[in-house]
């Protein structure tokens, strides 16, 4: 007998109907012998409902207030749930984040989690029940409800899965698995049948938008298998695990553009220690969130230096370079928000050489102009155009073949 977790997200519970279906695949794995966890978020769009009721009474609320109300919405949908199960004859109990014992820290809205308690699990699969837990949410050390961040459920999910040692942890989704790149541009893309952690980590940073960036960093902590499938039909979907020898095969699993950045760039800095510290340091003051950063020499006196930031982040990184003016010295600052950032990203480039060309290949034959090259151990990204973003990704993605399922690429 195994242990299964089942995270359902919120346009998966979105109604009785689908409640009721995903009551179904929890007690299809109970019958199988099973004992089974379902992590549930908040119904459709009911977290940014409850946002903008506070926002309505008040524009800056507390934060402790928010997560006291944005858990309400996950502790609907346990509850209607395990209603429903009741009905269909199931045995199921539904807890909060606070009675499952989901302790984490008292940063509210993005609390982190620091233990679980298992033992009040096992005790009611003990009973019989099908376990349904609120995600999302958690409690502090002085009994304050917390949440986790905006996409937090799986997190809950695959920390429960991981405190439980659990077999497997299913994420139902309205997709049926992870792509090659965003079906909605690269109409040709594929479901990978399985993918690494460090490569989702990859895209989900780059805006692939899969799941929350920190449930994978669980996952790979503690070994937890990860199935991101359909709630809607019945089929596999794609396996998130540790890095397997063949995928060292396999030159770039996965493509991305995203479309959200500004580029900053300080042209002639001074070239002398501490300058890119001072800088740094002051856009870390200002929470501004810093992607790819590229600084070059050109003289003994002077560097170039850029970087790239969210659109939501460029007023503040912007405020916060002009702050500098005095003590850093430069000749001039250009802003560039008409950008897009190409990705590809696999293991197999740690073990292969020709991949960097084949991308900049790839671009040039579709006259992309690349503006500037970032790279990471398993990811090579270019800045492009943003109107030329559609046109970059299809053509990188036909030159990697990420319409054909990995084994029969030709490399
Ligand atoms: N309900 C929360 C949100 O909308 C958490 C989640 O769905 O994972 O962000
Ligand atoms: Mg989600």
């Amino acid at each position: 007998m195994g242990i299964v977790v089942q995270k359902f997200g919120g346009t998966s519970v979105a109604d009785a109907v689908k409640i009721r279906k995903a009551a179904q695949r929890a007690i299809d794995a109970a019958k199988k012998g099973n004992n089974v966890v379902v992590v549930a978020s908040a119904r459709g769009k009911q977290t940014d409902h409850l946002i903008a009721d506070a926002m309505e009474l008040n524009s800056n609320p507390p934060r402790r207030e928010m997560d006291q109300l944005l858990s309400t919405g996950e502790q609907q949908t346990v509850s209607l749930m395990a209603i429903a199960m009741h009905g269909m004859g199931q045995k199921a109990v539904s807890m909060t984040g606070g009675q499952i014992g989901m302790r984490t820290d008292s940063v509210f809205s993005k609390a982190r989690i620091q233990s679980i308690d298992a033992k009040k699990i096992h005790a009611e699969f003990d009973k019989g029940n099908i376990v349904i837990v609120a995600g999302f949410q958690g409690i502090d050390e002085n009994g304050n409800t917390t949440t986790l961040g905006r996409g937090g459920s799986d997190t809950s999910a695959v920390a429960l899965a991981a405190a439980l040692k659990a077999d497997v942890c299913e994420i139902y989704t309205d997709v049926d698995g992870i792509y090659t790149a965003d079906p909605r541009v690269y109409k040709k893309a594929i479901k990978m049948k399985q993918i690494s952690y460090d490569e989702i980590l990859e895209l989900a940073s780059l805006g692939a938008g899969v799941m929350h960036g920190r449930s994978i960093e669980f996952g790979k902590k503690y070994d937890v298998t990860i199935h991101v499938r359909s709630s809607l039909v019945d089929i596999e979907g794609t396996l998130i695990t540790h890095e397997v020898p063949q995928m060292e095969g396999i030159l770039v699993s996965g493509a991305t553009s995203q479309k959200n950045l500004a580029k900053i760039g300080l042209i002639g800095v001074e070239n002398t220690p501490g300058t890119a510290a001072k800088i740094f340091a002051h856009l870390a003051g200002a929470k501004v969130s810093v992607n790819d950063i590229i600084q070059t020499e050109v003289s003994k006196e002077k560097a170039n230096l850029s970087f790239t930031v969210g659109n939501s982040d460029l007023l503040d990184a912007k405020t916060a370079i002009e702050e500098l003016k005095s003590s850093i010295k430069y000749d001039k600052i250009f802003i560039r928000e008409d950008i897009a950032e190409i990705s590809v990203v696999g293991v197999g480039m740690r073990s292969h050489y020709g991949v960097a060309n084949k991308m900049f290949d790839a671009l040039a034959k579709a006259k992309v102009n690349i503006d500037s090259i970032t790279t990471s151990e398993i990811r090579i990204s270019c800045i492009v155009d943003e109107d030329q973003a559609e046109t970059a990704l299809i053509a990188v993605c036909d030159a990697f073949e990420l319409d054909k399922p990995a084994e029969k690429r030709s490399k």
